[in-house]
């Protein structure tokens, strides 16, 4: 019982950071819903998902909120024709939580993420974030059909994905870019001054290594000039490029 309780707290605590520290630490807040280059942003409550079409009948989510019922994905795919059942792919940013509730909805998926990320999305482990130190590693149903890699690269309809690894947030956290679109899940965020931030050291594993992982993201993609927009999961998507995370690596270098 008193396991449910303090889950509960820190449930709520949680809701509050998301609801009070996002605007605090000067996060641009999510929209209710943004169209970015074949992707479909939408907010489920805290945090957000999205809907890549695929072709007739077939989609991809990345990542899937933190309704267990996956009310706001479902509501996305009835308003542009697809119903559950058309999710043939989930790529998971990270094994939080609050992206992989609605998972089990979707059972006709293949459910991608990194490798070192297997723990987290399965509910064995919390990976290291401060925040979570009193919320015990739970199971939401989540079984990883595909492990990904650093490097990996295929495709998913008419879009090339790219597989990135960014430990840090969380021991796995990947980054994907798939068409003009780069996924940096909670790894990164839009600063209301229209930059990019590293993950707070709260929500992270180690706050070191994420930083770092940006930098080392930036060099890998510098010049790369198909990316259009970057997507985080609590903040606003940026309609900028790489320049933005190469704008966030020179930050760093000065530190
Ligand atoms: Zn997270």
């Amino acid at each position: 019982m008193w396991l449910i309780i303090v889950g509960a707290i820190v449930v709520t605590l949680m809701v509050l950071v998301g609801i009070v520290v996002g605007p605090m630490l000067g996060w641009k807040p999510l929209p209710a819903r943004a169209a970015l280059n074949d992707a479909n942003v939408i907010k489920d409550g805290i945090v957000c998902a999205a809907v890549v079409p695929l072709g007739p009948h077939e989609a991809a989510l990345i990542d899937a909120g933190n309704d267990v019922e996956g009310k706001a994905i479902s509501a996305e795919l009835a308003r542009q024709g697809l119903t559950p059942g058309d999710v043939k792919y989930i790529l998971l940013t990270h094994g939080h939580r609050d992206h992989v509730a609605a998972v089990h909805k979707f059972p006709g998926a293949q459910v991608m993420a990194l490798e070192a990320e297997v723990d987290v999305v399965e509910g064995r482990s919390n990976g290291g974030a401060p925040i979570l130190i009193f919320m015990p590693p739970k199971p939401m149903g989540v079984k990883l059909s595909r492990l990904l890699h650093n490097g990996d690269e295929f495709d998913l309809g008419p879009h090339r994905v790219r597989v990135f690894a960014v430990p840090g947030h969380t021991p796995g956290s990947a980054a994907f870019a798939i068409g003009e679109n780069l996924f940096m899940g909670d790894s990164a965020n839009h600063g209301r001054d229209g930059r990019l931030k590293g993950a707070p050291w709260i929500f992270n594993d180690n706050t070191a290594q994420n930083k770092q992982s940006l930098v080392s993201l930036a060099r890998r993609l510098a010049a790369d000039t198909t990316i259009k927009a970057l997507i985080f999961g609590h903040s606003a998507p940026m309609e900028r490029g790489v320049e933005a995370l190469e704008e966030f690596a020179r930050t760093q270098e000065r530190v």
